[in-house]
């Protein structure tokens, strides 16, 4: 192959998809387009270990900037695409010059939705969690006894209060929603993560909006809730969810809807032009639907990979995440859209527990607490598309292995 392929974004699709290509022995050119200022790094220790200062930056780092150049990858930091130019098969960038492609992938990720500055959102002490340097600020604030808010109760949001809990500040957390993980796991979950949380000390408040947040001299000092009572505080996390950054792409005249719309091979309404992890939204069982994870980021990069490289096999994701908070870690694998029950199992230790999904009797998740048999045992289950008895799995006596066909 003598084509160019242009990335557009370098986080974690963008080096999945280069990486894998170079594995493959691919040898065609390769340019990647990355806003930030740092090589492609992992975002999941952004909410955890990193903003603990656990962990520093270097470690995020999938690969040093040797390795780029032993590759034969041309890397371009704090660079964007600024224009995609179909027609031409060109793309101009920031600096004003423009570079030819053959091939395109979009690994543009999303954004965190923000508040607006009508209601306080733009105040000094307001932070979203979505890159390094957003960790590095809210790290500063990190100190005991300083009061955060965190408004939105998922998975970002309850890390992030973990990590403030953990620092000795005092965390309220709200949510719109009748519950804390609404949009993405079930009530038994949500219940489970409610209580570990209250169990620390969290002041959880569900059914609760955010009327405005109040500022001294351009600093965040106190919110207004939706019940209308005022709370005082120092500091305001926000994770009220992201958007995909598909403004690129629809401007080139490409398919988005809530992301850019691609088959099962990764190619959006341009054959030429792919996308991969946040920014796409691909079909699975009949849905279109957009996963943030670093499972869909890798294997939908790997599976294009392998199809530039000439293979035809579609990307069919088989989802899993994990959120730690405490030390608690949930593992997740299946995706609970749509389901119609679900069925609660204690594990063998304490505090291990799991939440099982069906919808029209299949399996078709399991949230796993503590419970790492769980977990694989779930994922093999679904993997194989079986369902085990309900009976037998409700039992603790039963052992999980035995449900293994
Ligand atoms: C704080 C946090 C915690 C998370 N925790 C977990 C977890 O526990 N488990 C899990 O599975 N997933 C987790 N995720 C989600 C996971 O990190 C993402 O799904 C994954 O990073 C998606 O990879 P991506 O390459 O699609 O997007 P990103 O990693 O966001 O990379 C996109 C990159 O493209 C750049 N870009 C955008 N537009 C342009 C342009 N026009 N030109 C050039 N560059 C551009 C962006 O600046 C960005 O650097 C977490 C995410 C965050 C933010």
């Amino acid at each position: 192959m003598s084509g160019r392929l242009v990335v557009i974004g370098g986080g974690q699709a963008a080096f999945a998809l280069v990486a894998k290509l170079r594995a493959l022995q691919d040898t065609r050119p390769i340019t990647v387009i990355a806003a930030e200022a740092c090589l492609p790094y992992q975002r999941p220790p952004l909410s955890k270990k990193y903003l603990l200062r656990e962990m520093s930056l270097d470690r995020l780092l999938y690969r040093p900037e040797a390795w780029y150049a032993e590759h034969g990858i041309d890397i371009r930091l704090s660079t964007t695409v600024t224009r995609v130019d179909r027609r031409a098969s060109e793309v101009t960038l920031s600096d004003g010059s423009r570079l030819a492609y053959e091939t395109l992938a979009f690994a543009t990720g999303a954004t965190p939705r923000r508040l607006p500055a009508s209601i306080g959102g733009d105040l000094e002490g307001v932070y979203v969690v979505r890159d390094f340097r957003d960790a590095d600020r809210l790290a500063e604030e990190m100190k005991p006894g300083r009061r955060v808010l965190v408004i939105g109760g998922g998975y970002i949001g309850l890390e992030a209060a973990a990590v403030a809990r953990s620092c000795g500040l005092e965390v309220t957390v709200i949510e719109m929603a009748d519950r804390i993980l609404q949009r993405v796991a079930s009530a038994a979950t949500s219940a489970i993560v409610r209580e570990i949380h209250r169990s620390h000390g969290v002041d959880i408040r569900e059914r609760m909006g955010l009327h405005r947040l109040i500022g001294e001299g351009g600093q965040v000092t106190a919110a207004e809730l939706s019940d209308g009572s005022v709370i005082p505080l120092d500091v305001v996390i926000v994770g009220i969810g992201v958007a995909a950054n598909d403004a690129l792409a629809h401007d080139a005249g490409l398919e988005t809807s809530n992301g850019i719309l691609v088959d099962s091979h990764g190619r959006t309404s341009d054959p030429a032009i792919f996308a991969i992890g946040d920014c796409a939204v691909l079909p699975w069982q009949g849905m279109r639907i957009r996963l943030e994870s670093v499972q869909n980021a890798v294997d939908q990069a790997e599976a294009i990979a392998a199809i530039l490289a000439g293979g035809s096999a579609p990307y069919d994701p088989n989802p899993w995440f994990w959120s730690d908070q405490y030390d608690v870690k949930l593992q997740i694998a299946g995706f609970g859209l749509g389901h119609d029950e679900t069925l609660v199992r204690p594990g063998q230790r304490e505090g291990s527990v799991s939440v099982w999904y069906f919808r029209q009797g299949k399996l078709i998740a399991v949230d796993a607490i503590n419970d790492a048999k769980a977990y694989v045992t779930g994922k093999k289950l679904l993997e194989a598309g079986a369902t085990p008895d309900p009976a037998l799995l409700a039992d603790p006596q039963v052992d999980l292995k035995s449900l293994l066909v």
